[in-house]
């Protein structure tokens, strides 16, 4: 039996738990929420003071009072709470202990000893205190004050423990989403600089650009872009290892910025190994002016691991408007003059009646549409490994172009080239046909792991894709999660909508998809939240930096988190060594794909290849 004092009290508490909960609900940053919460118990509870109070890891074990109502303001001005286990107290009770300490009445109690007299006074009566936990960690306490003595029975405190979890689980979630919110500007920022250099990147590079033309041709001015490349970029980071490849760039980039006008010329790296430099109001002989000014500068060489390496530049340049007024058209030209220079000296204008590279590219193109009837493309694949079995979890296909004089050609210079010249339909097609079929050959030799497929922006708008797909499933009797797609973050990027329902029809073919070269182009985690993708693949930007540069480990820590808040599994790319596999590790990160644990081997030699090496423990054994 309930008697008419105690239901009037559950009536009561229950009152304040509604109102608690609508609290929670409302509440947009943590020190708005528990401060709200004290409120609303003062109000709606009719307790005398209600505060909220976390638990600092100091010497004294400080509990820092965050928020509280009811109270006069002395109480908390002279008042030093803690948790040590020397100064007994309520709140310290409870998160010590982790469970509540309830009812503790201030007339009796020892634990209350030390603010009884001030206390009666004002007419407190009792006291509980409740624990807060916020990711399965105990933060603080939310400690209330009655007048009534006889305050606090079993289904009351019941009911408050029950607000102090929701309210810990509230704050755990606003915490969240500020860490969220804290990388996407992180991932923002990155958008629009190089890590290494701290100089504006491409993106960046190409607004400003924009930007320049706009005022240039306000004024009648005329603009010059140079295009600085690094000489032996590649053979030095081979040779002396990635940190000594990011010196060079580091070093070259501050003997650049030196001879440009500060607050005048624009500089940004807009390449692995090319630099840029905007030249304001400048013609063809100032710009060469510049240009020789900077050969002069990296004349010296620069120091690398006790070396002295050649530090040489080759610089192309384009003027607005002779050669162009998109930021896209001037750095090619400036990139192909670049070109004609490491020929012929250390920079050179662009002129278009010395193209060769426009004949070259040409020349490429009509190549490539031969190439995919001459069986001239193969594909290759590259391992993925699970970080916490440290066994394989799949493969990514890779195309590559044997060319008959050229020798292998990159897929980084003809997918752009296809991309640009149309081809890349006809090409996407080849690789799909070939990947189907190899993964069929796969399980046919009991050897089952997805296979991944990348995808161009083009294709997401290829109308015949779907049919395509869905066709090579039947054709190959392919089950759901064999195959997987990665698609860039620009490709995402191009008219959603499409994108968006395009996407939706893959996954209902039972293919996985994958978000690729995450970081390097700004897409909102709302927008990709809206995509039926399972996971993100980490850019190896970030990757292969994150043990040197904190912005980059900072970025690889909050996409981690990130997705698995979006329950999205992260994959890390350009995984080079196994500090880094096992940074990964630490972080949570669900798979790693680089030259750590395989680099990419032709596809039909791929099963053999896996069965012995290291990662092999979860392939099964060949039953032919
Ligand atoms: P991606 O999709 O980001 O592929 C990963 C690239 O990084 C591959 O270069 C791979 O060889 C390289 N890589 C892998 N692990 C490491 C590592 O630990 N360190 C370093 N430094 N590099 C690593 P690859 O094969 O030259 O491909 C370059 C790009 O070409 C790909 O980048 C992808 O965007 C594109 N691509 C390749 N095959 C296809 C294809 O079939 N279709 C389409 N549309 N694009 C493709
Ligand atoms: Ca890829
Ligand atoms: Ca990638």
């Amino acid at each position: 039996m309930i008697d008419g004092d105690a239901l009037a009290r559950v009536n009561r508490v229950l009152r304040t738990l509604r109102a608690g909960h609508r609290t929670l609900l409302r509440a947009a940053a943590e020190a708005e929420l528990v401060q709200a919460m004290c409120r609303v118990l003062v109000d709606e509870g009719g307790y005398r003071i209600v505060w909220i109070g976390y638990a600092d890891h100091d010497r004294e074990r400080t509990i820092r009072p965050v928020a509280h109502a009811g109270s006069h303001a002395s109480f908390f001005a002279d008042a030093h709470f803690s948790w040590s286990d020397d100064r007994p107290s309520v709140s310290g009770e409870a998160i010590r202990t982790g469970k509540p300490s309830i009812g503790r009445q201030l007339q009796s109690d020892p634990l209350l000893a030390r603010w009884r007299t001030d206390a009666l006074r004002r007419g407190y009566g009792s006291v509980s205190a409740f624990p807060l936990r916020a990711g399965g960690e105990i933060i603080g306490c939310l400690t209330l004050v009655a007048a009534d003595e006889a305050a606090f029975d079993e289904p009351e405190t019941a009911l408050l423990a029950e607000l102090a979890d929701d309210l810990g689980y509230g704050i755990a979630h606003l915490r969240m989403l500020a860490r969220h919110a804290e990388a996407e500007r992180t991932i923002e920022r990155m958008a629009y600089h190089d890590p290494l250099t701290g100089l504006p990147n491409r993106a960046a590079m190409r607004e400003r650009i924009t930007t320049a033309v706009a005022d240039a041709r306000e004024h009648g001015h005329a603009l010059a872009l140079l295009s600085i490349h690094i000489g032996h970029f590649d053979e030095i980071g081979d040779t002396l290892g990635h940190a000594a490849g990011d010196r060079l760039i580091t070093d070259i980039a501050e003997r650049v910025a030196a001879v440009a006008r500060s607050g005048q010329d624009a500089l940004a790296r807009i390449g692995e190994d090319e630099l840029a430099l905007l030249l304001h109001d400048a013609d063809s002989h100032r710009a060469c002016d510049v240009a020789a000014r900077i050969v002069d500068a990296l004349y010296r060489p620069v120091e690398l691991a006790g070396m002295q390496v050649d530090a040489r530049g080759v610089i192309g340049i384009a003027l607005f408007p002779g050669h162009g007024d998109e930021p896209d058209e001037l750095m090619r030209r400036a990139k192909v003059a670049m070109y004609r220079a490491s020929a012929h000296g250390h920079f050179a204008l662009y002129s278009g009646l010395h193209d060769d590279e426009r004949r070259r590219r040409l020349g490429l193109i009509g190549d490539l549409r031969r190439a995919i009837d001459a069986d001239e493309l193969t594909l290759y694949c590259q391992p993925k490994v699970a970080i916490d079995t440290s066994r394989f979890c799949g493969a990514e296909a890779l195309m590559r172009w044997k060319h008959p004089e050229q020798g292998m050609v990159s897929p980084a210079v003809f997918v752009e080239l296809a991309e640009s010249a149309g081809l890349i339909t006809p090409l996407t097609h080849w690789v799909l046909e070939a990947a189907f079929r190899e993964r069929h050959r796969w399980h046919a030799a009991s050897f089952d792991q997805p296979l991944a497929v990348n995808l161009s922006a083009r294709d997401l708008h290829d109308p015949r894709l779907v049919d395509r797909v869905r066709d090579l499933i039947a054709t190959w009797g392919t089950q759901d999660g064999w195959m997987e797609f990665e698609l860039t973050e620009s490709a995402l990027m191009v008219d959603p909508e499409t994108v968006i329902e395009t996407l939706g029809r893959l996954r209902d073919l039972g293919i996985e998809l994958m978000v690729d070269d995450y970081g390097t182009g700004y897409s909102s985690l709302r927008y990709l939240q809206q995509l039926p993708v399972s996971s993100i693949k980490i850019d190896q930007s970030f990757v292969r930096r994150m043990l040197d540069d904190p912005e980059s480990a900072a970025i690889v820590r909050s996409t981690v988190e990130l997705c698995h808040a979006l329950h999205m599994r992260a994959i890390a790319e350009g995984v080079e060594n196994e500090p880094v596999f096992d940074a990964l590790s630490a972080l949570g990160c669900d798979a790693a794909q680089g030259y750590y644990v395989g680099k990419p081997l032709p596809v039909t030699d791929f099963p053999e290849w896996a069965r012995a090496s290291r990662w092999a423990s979860v392939v099964q054994t060949s039953v032919t």
